[in-house]
């Protein structure tokens, strides 16, 4: 954001940063959708998910909620920048200042913040007042698709997006780290709302692999409730005994057709 902001200035920076996060969104989650709804339907028919396909009328509605959702993550960009500014976040610019090896060791450190942030304020947003107010846009869409990956009412956009200030306020990340994560979470969250299971049919059970969710998991936790709660690691569902019952079953079922 700073990079943008001393080139541009404030509004068009803004509006850049914007248009980044909405493109970034239509060409990952348009990609994906593309070879799994479009091209390779017919290869990859057995491991659909569900047995419907998407409506076209919620796939325009979750386009225009991520649209939105680009504007609210872009002013939080803003929000780090003027924070960088008062000097309250330690971001760092010169890659070698913690050692090499604290920049692959921050990504996954990020990742798993991001995990247990998600995962708790998740099990929040599920609160039925709370549901209500924040998340039940986003559940709208009970047959998942990659275009409900930033499908959020804009005042859950910001919870969503909250980790990042609280991390960088916290933690030293450089920014090459950060962007780094930003693409990561953005492929997680089309994968996890693909709505066909490409992982191998060894891999739920799979000593570390099965640390990892899978789409099964996230479509589950969209056409059922109250279970299947976390984002890229299977930890706090494990932890908390959250996955649903099911799950493993499901799993093996969509991998044996
Ligand atoms: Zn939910
Ligand atoms: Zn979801």
């Amino acid at each position: 954001m700073a990079f943008l902001i001393e080139r541009l200035g404030l509004f068009p920076a803004y509006f850049t940063a914007a248009a980044f996060v909405f493109l970034r969104y239509l060409l990952l989650a348009g990609f994906f959708f593309f070879i799994f709804y479009n091209w390779k339907k017919q290869v990859f028919a057995k491991v659909k998910i569900q047995n419907r396909s998407p409506r076209r009328e919620r796939v325009m509605e979750e386009v225009r909620d991520s649209f939105l959702t680009a504007f609210v993550f872009a002013s939080v960009g803003l929000g780090i920048y003027y924070l960088r500014q008062a000097g309250l976040t330690r971001i760092y610019l010169e890659p070698g200042a913690y050692g090499w090896w604290y920049l692959p060791v921050s990504f996954f450190l990020l990742t798993f913040l991001h995990d247990t942030y998600f995962y708790w304020m998740h099990r929040l947003m599920h609160n039925p007042r709370l549901f209500r107010l924040l998340h039940r846009e986003h559940h709208r869409s009970d047959n998942p698709t990659p275009w409900t990956s930033l499908a959020f009412h804009p005042l859950e956009s910001l919870v969503e997006i909250g980790i990042v200030p609280l991390a960088v306020v916290v933690l030293p990340f450089h920014p090459l780290v950060l962007l780094a994560f930003f693409f990561w979470a953005m492929f997680w969250n089309v994968i996890g709302h693909l709505g066909y299971e490409i992982f191998p049919g060894w891999f739920v059970r799979h000593p570390v692999f099965r640390w990892l969710n899978t789409a099964t998991h996230h479509n589950m936790h969209h056409s059922r409730s109250g279970c299947n709660y976390g984002l890229y690691y299977n930890f706090w569902d494990t932890w908390m005994g959250t996955n649903h019952a099911d799950y493993l079953s499901t799993f093996d079922e969509i991998k044996s057709r």
